[in-house]
């Protein structure tokens, strides 16, 4: 595994493969790796000639200071575990490479209503970050494959709003959720858990589990209502939502149709940390 630091050395490595751009794979990430990014390294090598992996931990994407300056860092671990994985690149780069003008003026994209609802409305600002950093990093690696977790289901369809919106010539690659054996859906989040937040920490695939099985069964209302008085029973401070919606808007579905596509979406803090997790359903 190569690992650059500029998009000029990143752009002189890839040049030199006739593959490139049409077989080449990205996979961004923040770093503090675990099995669900990898997942996304072994999809993407056993699909494209080249895989080229980044960590930067982007300041823009935070709307709260402190969860930034509490990110997880722990970049020889990521380094070994992208070498293992047989990752061809890891792309590093710094601050100024990322933002050489500085983060002071940087672009707003017109997301429409999916930049504003479920963790639009929580975490204002949030989107509008990460698009400025997946198009800063698209435009420094120029990949024909892009692959992202299902684990950030709303960041998928805002990424996906940014392609079309950008004309950036590229395809999308969504990677099923990897979770730990009882169901918490791997996130560089948890290990900030305490041994016993990590003990409730399941609550919300369990709920997400509950809510499916009985989907035709029971309004959604009171689906969604016991599921938030269950995780705030099980030891969660605060549940931001729980939706019932439909895949392509995330609009909130009160009565579904038999036979609907649709998505149940949570968002709840235990302690300090705020943990995300969704499951597409069939009603
Ligand atoms: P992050 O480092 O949190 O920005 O995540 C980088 C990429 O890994 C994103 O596309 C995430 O959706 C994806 N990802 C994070 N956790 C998981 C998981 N448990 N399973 C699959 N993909 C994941």
């Amino acid at each position: 595994m190569i690992i650059l630091k500029t998009a000029a050395a990143l752009q002189q490595f890839l040049q030199s493969f006739p593959g490139h751009p049409h077989q080449t794979g990205f996979v961004p990430t923040m770093g503090a790796l675990h099995k669900g990014h990898l997942s996304l390294v072994k999809k993407c090598r056993e699909e494209r000639a080249i895989t080229v992996a980044s960590i930067f931990v982007n300041p823009t994407q935070f709307n709260d200071l402190a969860d930034f300056e509490r990110y997880p860092v722990t970049l020889e671990k990521d380094t070994a575990l992208l070498a293992d994985a047989k990752c061809d690149v890891l792309f590093l780069p710094s601050l100024a490479e990322v933002y050489p003008d500085g983060t002071g003026n940087l672009p707003e994209y017109d997301l429409g209503e999916i930049g504003d609802i479920l963790e639009g409305f929580y975490r204002p600002g949030h989107f509008s970050g990460v698009c400025q950093v997946v198009h800063r990093l698209l435009s420094m690696v120029r990949p024909g494959h892009l692959y992202l977790g299902q684990k950030d289901y709303q960041q998928c369809k805002v990424i996906e709003r940014l392609v079309n919106l950008t004309e950036i010539s590229l395809q999308l690659h969504i990677v099923p959720t990897v979770r730990e054996h009882d169901g918490l859906a791997m996130s560089s989040r948890n290990m900030r858990l305490s041994p016993a937040e990590r003990k409730i920490a399941p609550a919300i695939y369990e709920e997400l589990c509950r809510v499916k099985a009985n989907l035709g069964a029971e309004p959604v209302s009171s689906l969604t209502k016991h599921a938030v008085e269950n995780l705030l029973r099980a030891g969660f401070s605060k549940v931001d939502y729980i939706a019932v919606a439909e895949r392509d808007t995330l609009a909130g579905v009160d009565q579904p149709a038999p036979g609907q596509e649709l998505v149940v979406l949570m968002a709840a803090y235990l302690g300090g940390i705020r943990l995300i997790d969704n499951m597409e359903v069939i009603a």
